[in-house]
């Protein structure tokens, strides 16, 4: 197959060739990104301006967009300090005046283009400074006295076609006047827009009634007169939609790719003995609960089969995910293949150690388990790292010290990557890597909206864990503000004394002198002393050093510590039944996702529990809202559509988070339709033609290769 872009490709020519350009302006544009006049295609408008209705002076209304005729009546420039000056023009028509100011204005442009009583169009905003209206920076421009309607040479065109229309307001590009660059976007588009070549198949087109490509770039750019401005505004025309298809469409086409390269691959076959239910209640002493029962199924038939699974396991905090991985792991283990457990930190990778290993005591039949991280030094490495070269050991638990270069599996046959958003994409082909193709369960505790999955985890499939082991109290949430924190106090103490334990979460580890803000060290200090004088208190935070911070969190599991006084470090998966009560200052810093983890840190003993979230800046009534969502449920997958429309999917989904594709037209909040039909669509295709080797799509193939080439990594799939 031949992936490379077609050489000669018009949409490729330099943008600084386009009339009107030039060498300085395309310096401008390439501070955007924008080189070629493609790219220059892609600069979407970021609003519409409505002006095609033509007012009079008299109707003009504050902080309305407006566009009028009138007349020059006067005009100057007018000193407003020292090394300040504004340029006015003083406007009228037969039902009254309004003054045109620009405070940043280049003498020339103003000096001799009006004179007394010149006709003249006006479009802007509508201010009204010292109770006065005016218009700040409006456009401009002179009618010619040879009468407004005569178009003649296509420049004048250009200009006057800003009136009297729906005009592009494009992002601002520092050294280019919006209505220079909306000339040069009208001749990109002009120009170019109809060499953009159609890649989607007909049957895709017809169906969903889109039109062709070149139309749908034309018509988002520069709207016809009579599309609906709303829509427009909010990106939901029909040429939008198109557009944002097409992009979405390429996307899912090649996750579709990777996923069925992925499969097509032989790898492991991990035959499945009957009676794994069974085996659960023993081990574990519970049932599992029917979600557990119908994931493990998806999970161990994956397992069974010779191609490589590749599923993501979501299930809110306290489902169950961690006894369906360990029933995974044991079947690995018995069908002879080694296990590979990976977890984000010291803490969780040290819990799921202690946890597997209470599970399968030491008996011939039990899997043989193994821990590495970082803090595994010396002698006891080596060890280990033999024992897993030579197939000594079953199960290996670790942090990504698992990739380590030394780190070689003499057979590994499942990976199993527990939270897997701390993880780079790299880190999870990392340890995949150390095998040959094994099977890979990704496990996150933190839903993700199915927008994000199906794009960030496109080409996995999915199994949700959707209900909770019974007998689990819900957690009772309560919003509180800075001055109501002592009720807490005395709750802790109250719970303390009849047995529990609790978290108390700062956002900053030290102080800092920048913002006033709780932070853990401090608190730590002063609670020790005051309100919690007597009580058993451990600090812990991620600047502390790894053995540090597991000490501290071993008393705290073990009961020796009542209180545990924290930043978020503690936030993923730490599994302390007694602890009752969690408490969040700064509760307006957190993201919803975020606190729904920490809350679910509690509630997973027999005692009903609270969490407190203290806020202590509600500045804006947006932050209540937002921490009301907390007390209103519990739902994590509700809870995470909702931090994803606040936030949006890159906060949401973290910094660390590198799988996010960088979409230029589509938004996967306002979107999630379209998302939705791509997907299928896309799927389909490839289910029909796998390696898009039917002549018919090699345009497809070609698009898909430039737009997503380097993110989907098409190079290592194959
Ligand atoms: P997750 O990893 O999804 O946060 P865990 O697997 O750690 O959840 O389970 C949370 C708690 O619930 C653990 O104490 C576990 O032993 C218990 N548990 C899991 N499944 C069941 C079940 N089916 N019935 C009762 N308790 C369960
Ligand atoms: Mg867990």
């Amino acid at each position: 197959m031949d992936f490379s872009p077609g050489p000669g490709d018009i949409l490729q020519t330099a943008i600084r060739y386009v009339k009107g350009v030039g060498p300085r302006l395309a310096e401008r544009f390439a501070t955007r990104e924008i080189h070629t006049v493609q790219d220059a295609l892609y600069l979407l408008p970021r609003r519409y301006e409505d002006r095609r209705k033509v007012k009079t002076i008299r109707d003009l209304v504050p902080k309305e967009q407006a566009s009028f005729t009138a007349r020059v009546l006067d005009f100057g420039a007018r000193r407003t300090g020292p090394r300040r000056q504004m340029f006015e023009i003083m406007l009228s028509d037969d039902t009254g005046q309004i003054v045109a100011r620009w405070f940043r204005f280049h003498p020339k442009s103003f000096a001799n283009r009006f004179a007394r009583g010149d006709r003249v169009r006006v479009a802007g905003r509508v201010e009204v400074y010292r109770g006065v209206r005016q218009l700040a920076h409006p456009d401009i421009e002179k009618i010619p006295d040879d009468q407004a309607g005569n178009t003649r040479g296509a420049a004048s065109q250009l200009h006057r076609d800003d009136f009297g229309s729906i005009i592009p307001v494009y992002p601002e590009i520092e050294g280019i006047y919006p209505k220079v660059l909306r000339k040069i976007m009208r001749r990109v588009v002009e120009q170019y827009a109809g060499h953009t070549v159609e890649i989607l198949p007909d049957a895709i087109l017809s169906l969903h009634d889109f039109p062709p490509i070149a139309e749908a770039l034309q018509k988002v750019h520069f709207p016809p007169k009579d599309s609906d401005v709303e829509e427009l505004n909010r990106g939901r025309s029909a040429a939008h939609r198109r557009v944002v298809f097409e992009e979405f469409f390429l996307l899912q086409l090649g996750l579709a790719m990777r996923r069925d390269c992925f499969k097509s691959a032989v790898g492991h076959a991990h035959p499945v003995r009957a009676g794994l239910f069974e085996l659960a209640r023993n081990l574990f002493g519970f049932e599992l609960t029917d979600a557990q029962k119908r994931v493990l199924l998806d999970i161990t038939s994956d397992m069974a089969s010779p191609q490589p699974m590749n599923r993501l396991l979501q299930g809110d905090v306290g489902s169950g995910k961690t006894a369906v991985a360990v029933l995974a792991a044991i079947v690995a283990a018995r069908a002879g293949t080694q296990i590979a457990f990976m977890a984000p930190t010291e803490i969780l990778a040290e819990q799921h150690h202690r946890h597997i290993q209470k599970l399968m005591p030491p008996s011939p039949e039990a899997p043989r388990v193994a821990f590495l991280s970082s803090m595994v030094k010396g002698r006891a490495r080596r060890e280990a790292l033999l024992d897993i070269a030579a197939g000594r050991v079953d199960l290996v638990v670790g942090t990504h010290a698992l990739i380590g270069e030394q780190v070689q599996f003499e057979k590994l046959g499942l990976c199993i990557i527990d939270e897997q958003h701390r993880f780079g994409v790299a880190q999870r082909a990392g340890l995949q890597a150390k095998g040959k193709r094994p099977d890979v369960l990704v496990m996150t505790a933190t839903p993700i909206p199915r927008t994000l999955s199906m794009t960030v985890y496109g080409d996995l499939d999915v199994s949700i864990l959707d209900e909770m082991p019974p007998g689990r109290l819900p957690v009772k949430t309560v919003v509180l503000r800075g001055g109501e924190v002592r009720q807490v106090y005395r709750h802790v103490r109250r719970e303390v004394e009849a047995g529990g334990q609790a978290y108390l979460v700062y956002p900053l580890v030290e102080e800092s002198e920048k913002m006033d803000l709780r932070d853990a060290t401090k608190m730590f200090g002063r609670l020790s002393r005051g309100a919690f004088a007597g009580l058993r208190l451990g600090l812990l935070h991620g600047r502390m050093a790894g053995d540090e911070k597991d000490e501290v969190m071993r008393r705290f599991s073990s009961g020796d510590l009542d209180v545990l006084v924290a930043t978020t470090v503690i936030e993923v998966g730490v599994d302390v039944p007694r602890a009752t009560i969690m408490l969040v200052e700064h509760a307006e810093r957190f993201g919803l996702s975020q606190l729904h983890q920490l809350r679910g840190r509690v509630g997973r003993g027999e005692r009903p529990s609270t969490c407190y979230l203290v806020a202590h800046s509600l500045a804006s009534g947006d932050a209540r809202s937002r921490l009301e969502v907390m007390e209103r449920t519990n739902d994590g997958f509700e809870i995470a559509e909702k931090d994803l429309a606040i936030r949006g999917p890159g906060e949401f989904l973290g910094t660390r988070q590198s799988g996010l594709p960088a979409f230029i037209f589509g938004n996967l909040a306002r979107d999630a339709d379209l998302l939705a039909r791509a997907r299928k669509d896309a799927f389909r295709l490839i289910d029909e033609d796998p390696k898009l080797a039917n002549p018919g799509h090699s345009l497809l193939v070609k698009a898909l290769w430039s737009r997503w080439g380097r993110r989907l990594q098409f190079a290592e799939v194959g």
